[in-house]
């Protein structure tokens, strides 16, 4: 049967950590192979991080994630309520950053899309962004 959980925590870098360990030991429950906790907690690292410096930038906001295993999958969520992505096919390429001047590599997406099975991005300009990853 199915199993879920949600934290939300402030979009402090901080956090981050935080976040990566919580879904981590919620997927354990799945006996999950060291390869696949590692990929897991990549993948939510990027998108928590984006969160905090795309979605809300010098502003404080909330982080949502959600994870709801069934079988043997994983599905997890990650929500901000921050400033959006205007152009979500352009963001999620290789290399594409709007951040060049923090150095950021534009790898984010491609990382979560690499480490996932399926990623799907939601987003509106001036309402928030929703990242779901499966695995
Ligand atoms: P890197 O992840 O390599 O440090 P990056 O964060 O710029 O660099 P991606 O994670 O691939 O690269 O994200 C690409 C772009 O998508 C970002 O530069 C940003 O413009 C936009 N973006 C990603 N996540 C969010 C978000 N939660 N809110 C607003 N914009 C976002
Ligand atoms: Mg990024």
């Amino acid at each position: 049967q199915t199993n879920e959980m949600q934290i939300e925590f402030d979009s402090k870098s901080e956090n981050e950590g935080f976040a990566r360990v919580a879904v981590a030991a919620f997927l354990t429950q799945l006996n999950p192979t060291v390869e696949e906790v590692a990929d897991v907690k990549t993948a939510v690292s990027e998108a928590v991080t984006n969160s905090i410096i795309h979605g809300y930038e010098k502003k404080r906001g909330k982080i949502f994630i959600r994870c709801i295993m069934q079988e043997d999958e994983i599905v997890v969520s990650i929500s901000d309520k921050g400033k959006g992505i205007a152009d979500i096919k352009k963001a999620m390429e290789p290399l594409f950053t709007t951040k060049p001047e923090l150095e950021r590599s534009g790898m984010g997406f491609a990382f979560m899309e690499a480490f996932m099975d399926q990623v799907d991005v939601i987003s509106e300009v001036g309402i928030g962004t929703t990242v779901t990853m499966k695995k």
